[in-house]
């Protein structure tokens, strides 16, 4: 059905760059005879999943929405897709992705953007549009998206599906071709709160191939959204994130807010306004630490070992098929932040960028940490406005860049947080996303107040 749904509308809504069919169809077929012999792998299989396309994937390519990527087959899985084939999932194919994980709409995919199902004139956010797209267009039941600045909780609002960036380290990142190592997540989007607790249950927990991934397991995710399913918050302290919001924000998201805060209230929470005071430059830090990493790590795609090779006429040096194959492989958001990085990082600057980044970041760390003491989740509108026209802000990169504005905080802090549908705005009718936060490895409450709210 999944697959019939593709080809009836992914020529129009573009979600996916590479389609899995015989492959998808097989990995069912041998679960449908696992059902029938009473052995089924986990809660989720036979459930079909899109992956989005910077996970490597064992016979599907991975282009992470880049050129210089294409036609590259990875030899090995990521850890999540190793633990997707373990519950017996079977994978429809690769979603489409802002280049290297770089932006907020999908514009910036080397392969064309994604539309976004309620209007195919408007932008799908990013850079998991396509993760979003899929499941928001009910070409896929769940997806897999990352989220370093929002990645996936900005494309769960606008579509009005159910996004979630879980703490730092639940889930290993062996496999996701890291966009900025310090920031990356992995997590779940889907259409209910329980399908991510169980998604997040089944792929995460600790992976001795990242030094990064927490050494204890999460307690179940899917207990968490089966408890706050029966709608009872009382005892829950809510903290409204006084910074992400007001002025400058769309109206009509923050009118689908305020009746958010009220479903809370009747069921029994506790609702209290909180300051975080250095949110305010959690923008400015986010786009200096996040391309100084990113600009490290994109310094591997250098034509010699993989992916895309030019090389120019005459007797080019080796340094000049880089250059080359670099130029072509890359496209101009991509080559902004490898710039604004490697400049930042320059001796010299170092200090004045970087260091005083890294220093912002410990200040929204502290401001969390002075949240979470008085309440036990923090809440915010998941972006200011709901998706905007294609191409309308393509050429005004910081335009761009404010729409994470409520997102990056969390990124900063490693916390965890979920974005969920909270009605559709009503100036322009499109979804608007309601965004819980939670102090570290309290993933568990994400899934309880988003459950007791859906
Ligand atoms: N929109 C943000 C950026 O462009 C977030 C990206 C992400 O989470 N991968 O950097």
């Amino acid at each position: 059905a999944c697959l019939d749904r593709i080809a009836e509308v992914d020529g129009t809504i573009h979600a996916f760059l590479h389609i899995n069919a015989e492959g998808a169809i097989a990995e069912a077929a041998a679960s449908d005879a696992r059902r029938l012999r009473g052995e089924l792998l986990s809660p989720l299989d036979g459930v079909p999943i899109a992956v989005k396309d910077v996970l490597t994937t064992i016979g599907q390519p991975t282009t992470c929405g880049s050129k210089i990527l294409e036609g590259w087959i990875p030899p090995y899985d990521a850890t999540v897709v190793r633990k997707l084939r373990e519950g017996g999932l079977p994978i429809l194919g690769k979603t489409n992705m802002d280049e290297f994980a770089m932006g907020s709409s999908t514009e910036h995919s080397a392969y064309g953007p994604t539309a976004n199902p309620w209007d195919i004139t408007r932008i799908p956010g990013g850079s998991g549009g396509g993760s979003a797209a899929a499941v928001a267009a009910f070409e896929a039941p769940l997806a897999l998206g990352t989220d370093t600045g929002g990645s996936i909780r900005q494309p769960g609002a606008v579509t009005g599906t159910v996004g979630v960036k879980p703490t730092y380290g639940a889930i290993s990142r062996y496999g996701l071709v890291a966009m900025a190592n310090s920031l990356d997540q992995v997590g779940p989007v889907t259409r209910t709160v329980l399908d991510s607790a169980l998604l997040q249950d089944l792929v995460g927990g600790h992976d001795p191939l990242d030094s990064t991934s927490l050494p204890e397991a999460l307690p179940s995710l899917a207990d968490a959204a089966r408890l706050g399913a029966a709608g009872d918050l009382s005892g829950l302290k809510v903290g409204v994130i006084k910074e992400l919001g007001g002025e400058g924000w769309q109206p009509g998201v923050i009118t689908r807010f305020d009746e958010s805060l009220e479903l809370l209230k009747a069921a029994g929470a506790e609702v209290v306004e909180v300051s975080c005071p250095s949110f305010v430059h959690a923008l400015a830090a986010y786009y200096l630490v996040m391309p100084c990493e990113a600009s490290s790590n994109l310094a591997k795609f250098d034509a010699m070992r993989y992916g895309l090779r030019v090389t120019p006429s005459g007797d080019p040096s080796a340094e000049d098929v880089m250059r080359a194959s670099r130029d072509a492989g890359f496209g101009d958001e991509v080559k902004r932040r490898i710039i604004l990085g490697t400049y930042a990082l320059s001796s010299g600057y170092y200090d004045a960028y970087y260091a005083s980044a890294q220093k912002v970041r410990t200040l929204i760390q502290r401001d969390f940490d002075a949240a979470f003491a008085q309440v036990d989740v923090l809440v915010s509108p998941t972006a200011p406005t709901t998706a905007w026209k294609l191409g309308e802000k393509l050429d005004d990169p910081l335009a761009m860049y404010k729409g994470d504005l409520a997102t990056i905080p969390a990124n900063l802090a490693g916390v965890p947080g979920i974005s969920l549908p909270a009605g559709l705005a009503d100036e322009d009718g499109l979804p608007v996303g309601f965004q819980i936060l939670a102090p570290a490895r309290a993933d568990d409450r994400l899934y309880r107040v988003g459950a007791a709210l859906e």
